[in-house]
């Protein structure tokens, strides 16, 4: 068995560093780079210095690597992406998003040469960014639900709805957007995706701010017509497009970094803060919870590394993703819950405080890793996906 990367991965590793160590001295870099920073940074950062440094990550090449060559990109390995995105997740930058992962390679896969001249490019030069709307107030979990209705017309579909937890719909200037086509159908059998301009005046974007700081949104649409050139694929074929977005982002969801800088974070901490003219590592249940976590970062790793096994042989890590989500995630929580234990009343002081310990990273943890435990799948959703795909449990 061997984890490590090959040398050629590694050159790529010790030049996306470089690169990083670059816009590092980059005004701004304290808006980019933030490792603290709890909620999602694609849709925290401020717009305008994120899209910059969107841009120099598509000048570098960056962006679309596994991309076919005819479309711009290089039909480099899966890997690559992964590689990019650890490395960015681990300094807390933004990582490209939805539009080189799922949407870009579904618009390769099934979209009009249309819909693949307009859209393409404009995503390698990271000149567009895309809000998913999949989720409503009565279908997230149970997502084939939903219920937001496109009615035909002619020369198009005419949209009214309401979708709900649409992050990056403040700032995005495309809306992914799913609505049932077929209401006669079989629910699965009667969605179809489409592409929807934000600037549509049908279109109204209200807040919602999660208790991790996490910006996401309501959306509600009013007569937005959408011509029948800007349905993605096929009408009623929507569900098998939602579906197949974990194929195109098995390489590049599931980032370690972030974990492990927080228990390095922890570690440091502990080593260093005082209780009772004592250092935290002195108290023997202060000792047993690190140790606890060490391990369970270790587990972590192993269980991404098993993900990453099984996208490199081209195939779709379903279990082992769920896995690795519900564990990781969980562990963040735990990891949350044991700093608020032991680093006494200023680990509980808010970010803005002050005196706040670590500039009140764990106090942001504690809320913003619940959060994690639910967009992208539930924990009870990965549960029913390892007991249906892997255990043959009844759901
Ligand atoms: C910060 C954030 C950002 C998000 N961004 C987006 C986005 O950009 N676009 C988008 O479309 N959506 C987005 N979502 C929505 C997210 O995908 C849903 O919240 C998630 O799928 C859960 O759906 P729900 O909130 O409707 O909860 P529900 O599905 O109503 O679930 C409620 C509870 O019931 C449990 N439950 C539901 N079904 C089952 C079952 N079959 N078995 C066992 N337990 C079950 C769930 O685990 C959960 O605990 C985001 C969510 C969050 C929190």
């Amino acid at each position: 068995m061997n984890f490590d990367f090959s040398q050629e991965e590694e050159d790529f590793i010790k030049e996306v560093r470089n690169f990083i160590k670059e816009e590092k001295l980059k005004d701004n870099a304290e808006i980019v780079f933030a490792p603290n920073r709890e909620a999602d940074a694609t849709t925290k950062v401020d717009s305008a210095p994120r899209r910059a440094f969107m841009k120099e990550l598509a000048k570098k090449g960056y962006l679309g690597m596994s991309w076919p060559k005819k479309y711009g990109g290089q039909e480099k390995d899966g890997i690559y992406d992964y590689l990019l995105n650890e490395e960015l997740a681990t300094v807390g930058a933004p990582a490209p998003g939805k539009g080189v992962g799922s949407i870009g390679q579904t618009i390769i896969r099934h979209c009009s040469e249309k819909l693949k001249k307009e859209f393409l490019p404009q995503i390698l030069n990271a000149d567009i960014e895309f809000a998913l709307g999949y989720s409503e107030p009565g279908a997230g979990s149970d997502l084939a639900s939903l219920k937001l209705k496109a009615e035909k017309k002619e020369g198009g579909w005419l949209i009214n709805g309401q979708k709900t937890w649409t992050s990056s719909a403040h700032f995005a200037e495309w809306y992914w957007l799913a609505a049932r086509t077929g209401p006669d159908q079989p629910k699965h059998k009667g969605i179809s995706v489409f592409l929807v301009p934000m600037d549509d005046p049908g279109i109204e974007v209200h807040p919602i701010e999660t208790m991790g700081e996490h910006h996401t949104n309501g959306v509600f649409l009013t007569d937005v017509f959408v011509p029948d050139e800007y349905v993605v694929g096929e009408v009623n074929k929507g569900w098998i497009y939602i579906c197949e977005a974990l194929n195109y982002e098995r390489f590049t969801f599931y980032t370690i970094g972030p974990l492990e800088n927080k228990f390095e974070n922890l570690l440091e901490l502990v080593n260093n803060l005082k209780r009772d003219g004592k250092t935290l590592k002195e108290f023997p249940e202060v000792k047993n919870k690190i140790i606890e976590l060490a391990i369970d970062v270790e587990k972590a790793k192993v269980l991404q590394r098993k993900v990453l096994s099984v996208a490199i042989k081209d195939e779709v890590p379903s279990v082992e993703a769920a896995i690795f989500k519900l564990f990781s995630t969980q562990l963040s929580q735990k990891m949350a819950n044991t700093a608020m234990d032991i680093l006494g009343r200023e680990g509980l002081f808010h970010k803005d405080g002050k005196d706040a310990i670590a500039e009140g990273k764990w106090e942001w943890s504690y809320r913003g890793t619940v959060v994690d435990t639910i967009g992208a799948g539930t924990s009870e959703i990965q549960k029913n996906t390892i007991a249906k795909k892997a255990l043959e449990l009844p759901l």
